[in-house]
């Protein structure tokens, strides 16, 4: 019962690490922490799935962020214009 126990919690372990992972994986974590991490990402399911949905995150993000071309703004902005005089008088 006690392991069933444990296993249900978070470990101090995940939450430590879950505390630095953003830094780790954004390379801002201090080297001496950074293998400590590392090596729980090896053997800690969960902590490595965290892992995985924060890269897959940060990777949409990115895209998200890179400006949109010209065409699509000029698409989106006859599209507004379209809405507002639509809308009025
Ligand atoms: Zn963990």
């Amino acid at each position: 019962m006690k392991i069933f126990e444990r296993m249900m919690r978070v470990p101090p372990d995940c939450r430590e690490v879950a505390d630095v992972l953003q830094a780790y994986l954004d390379g801002e974590l201090p080297e001496s922490k950074t293998h400590v991490v590392s090596e729980h990402l090896q053997h800690c399911e969960r902590c490595g799935i965290e892992a995985d949905v924060y890269l897959e995150v940060k990777r949409s993000l990115g895209e998200l962020a890179t400006p949109p071309d010209r065409d699509v703004m000029a698409r989106l902005r006859s599209f507004a214009d379209r809405l507002t005089s639509e809308g009025g008088s």
